[in-house]
């Protein structure tokens, strides 16, 4: 049985047309973080000192070793830790980030889902991948860096989801309808597109893992007790 986010969904994406190939081609400037690049006398002079406290982005940024991965990727199951730390921001984009996304990709379509978080594969920074069409070589392959969403659609759905951090749990989820989001694509281009239908589900769904929250968090206590047994069971934790 498929294990991915709303695999059986697969059916209503009909179209390939790009979700954000023209947008990204568009807006070719990378975005610029003043942060971890400045000088500690430049930080000094402005009062930051070399404390973070001031500055909190500046310790949010991952080094070489939060990017680090071995391969073949695995997928971390609930109630792994990993699956709640902190994500930092990405502010290196090289060769390794590609191989990263590529990797993701790989385990992503070996276990039949359609969007793949990095902290799920136990790398705690803010990246994603995503292809609505769940086979590789059909629809589109979407890597997101540092997301952010500037605007939520007031409109809620529901919708059925699965996670491959909870291999076999699928649960209903209350999100907006659409969102506009901000991010930089693998090569560090700034990316600006609203998102609807599936992509912004899947987005919705990866975009909690970058932030430590869970599809579970988002259900409802009737659907919650659909699936207590199942997370009972994956997980040992008592049902609420
Ligand atoms: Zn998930």
């Amino acid at each position: 049985m498929a294990a991915g986010l709303c695999p059986r969904l697969r059916v209503f994406v009909a179209s390939s047309r790009p979700l954000l190939a023209a947008r990204s081609g568009a807006l070719p400037q990378p975005l610029r973080r003043a942060g971890p690049a400045m000088p500690l006398a430049a930080r000094a002079r402005r009062g930051l000192g070399s404390s973070t406290a001031a500055d909190p982005l500046a310790e949010d940024f991952a080094t070489a070793s939060d990017l680090r991965f071995e391969s073949p990727l695995e997928v971390v199951k609930y109630p792994d830790p990993v699956l709640r730390a902190r994500n930092k921001r990405i502010s290196t984009f090289d060769a390794n980030l590609r191989a990263l996304a590529d990797e993701m990709f790989d385990v992503m379509y070996k276990t039949d889902g359609i969007g793949l978080s990095a902290p799920q594969v136990g790398v705690n920074v803010q990246l994603m991948v995503f292809n609505p069409a769940g086979v590789k070589g059909e629809g589109e392959e979407i890597v997101l860096v540092n997301p952010v969403v500037y605007k939520s659609a007031k409109r809620l759905l529901v919708f059925e989801e699965g996670c491959l951090s909870f291999p076999g749990i699928y649960g209903n989820v209350l999100r907006p309808e659409s969102v506009k989001i901000e991010a930089q694509d693998v090569t560090g281009a700034k990316i600006k597109v609203k998102l609807s239908g599936l992509p912004a589900r899947v987005f919705q769904h990866e975009f909690d893992h970058l932030l430590g929250i869970l599809f579970f968090d988002r259900m409802t206590m009737d659907v919650l007790e659909t699936v207590c047994e199942e997370l009972k069971v994956s997980s040992g934790l008592e049902c609420i």
